[in-house]
């Protein structure tokens, strides 16, 4: 009841206020924020994937918008020498409005991306975006091989056959690039797992796919059982270290953390930030008082 109230009221507290629950799990609103975190996290040995926090976008117009938010960040950030690269979520450039204007924004985005040798994750958003989303990975991925991955959620069904479907895009010399996270939508049970095990479980058989077939993985999860099964299978496999990495959401177990650093893996950090983080905060809060996971959730969906 008073997580509920609290979350009821939480839109009309000053910003600051709110800023007390959000600040852990969001870098701040400006790129400088972002590239400070992100200097933080570098000095630690720590690599980033920055994330610019979008409204649920109408028109195209702020397709245009959102682009241009992430060709600046580009620049800025390779002129702060940060170790980083960055994710994107297609419906903030107009995938459920226009498919073609989307794929173009996103292309421009890794166009530029690629001129610094530079990266695009594209996050995986809820599940009539699937199919969307893997056409937008391949076409991009068949013109700029070494620039662009895409992300797949354990939790939905069909993950181990998209994995299979997708293996011609990989090759020894340009590996393809995944990011394998749990996944964060509420799915019908038809086509997604619920139960923890049974997630857990189809998330390291689709890991084991991966490695086995050398392909590059970002390892996405704060689950130490799932940790310690990748590690299981880096060793079986032998998996060399530049093949993979542990990636985990900011602010989110930092001591899980620092211990996969000290055991000498590779770890990337989502770090969000954005003028949109107040809308963003305080509308998740209310759908679901439970704060901590509802900002993360925050970060992942639309609308
Ligand atoms: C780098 C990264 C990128 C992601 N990208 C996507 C994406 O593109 N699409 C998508 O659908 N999902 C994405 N996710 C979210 C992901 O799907 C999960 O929902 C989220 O990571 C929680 O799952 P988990 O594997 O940590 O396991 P869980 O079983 O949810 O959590 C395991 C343990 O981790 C800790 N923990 C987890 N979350 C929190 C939290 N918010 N606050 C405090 N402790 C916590 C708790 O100790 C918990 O018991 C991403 C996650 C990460 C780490």
């Amino acid at each position: 009841m008073f997580n509920k109230l609290i979350a009821a009221i939480l839109p009309f507290f000053p910003k600051k206020i709110v800023w007390i629950f959000s600040k852990s799990y969001i870098s701040g609103e400006t790129i400088e924020d972002a590239m400070r975190v992100s200097r933080e996290l570098n000095n630690k040995k720590i690599t980033v994937t920055l994330d610019v926090l979008g409204e649920f976008i109408k028109t195209l117009d702020e397709a245009e918008e959102n682009k241009k938010e992430y060709l600046n960040l580009i620049d800025i950030t390779y002129k702060n020498q940060i170790d980083g690269n960055f994710s994107l979520k297609p419906t903030s450039f107009g995938l459920l409005i226009d498919k073609k204007a989307c794929y173009t924004h996103i292309r421009d985005i890794v166009v530029k991306a690629a001129s610094y040798k530079g990266f695009i994750r594209i996050d995986m958003e809820d599940s009539p975006c699937t199919d969307d989303e893997i056409e937008l990975f391949r076409k991009l991925k068949s013109e700029f091989p070494a620039n662009v991955g895409l992300v797949l959620q354990a939790y939905l069904k069909r993950t181990y056959s998209d994995l299979e479907a997708m293996l011609d895009l990989n090759s020894h010399e340009i590996p393809l690039s995944y990011r394998l996270c749990k996944g964060i939508y509420v799915e019908p049970a038809a086509i997604a797992y619920k139960k923890y095990e049974e997630i857990n479980q189809h998330y390291l058989e689709d890991l084991e796919f991966i490695l086995k077939n050398r392909i590059h993985v970002g390892i996405a999860t704060h689950d130490k059982p799932l940790i310690e099964g990748a590690y299981k299978l880096i060793e079986k496999y032998k998996v060399p270290k530049n093949m993979y990495e542990f990636q985990m959401l900011y602010g989110v177990t930092p001591n899980l953390r620092e211990s996969i650093v000290n055991e000498g893996h590779n770890v990337r950090v989502y770090v969000p930030f954005g003028k949109q983080w107040f809308g963003y905060s305080t509308r998740r809060l209310k759908e679901n008082p439970k704060m901590a996971s509802l900002i993360i959730k925050a970060m992942f969906i639309k609308g």
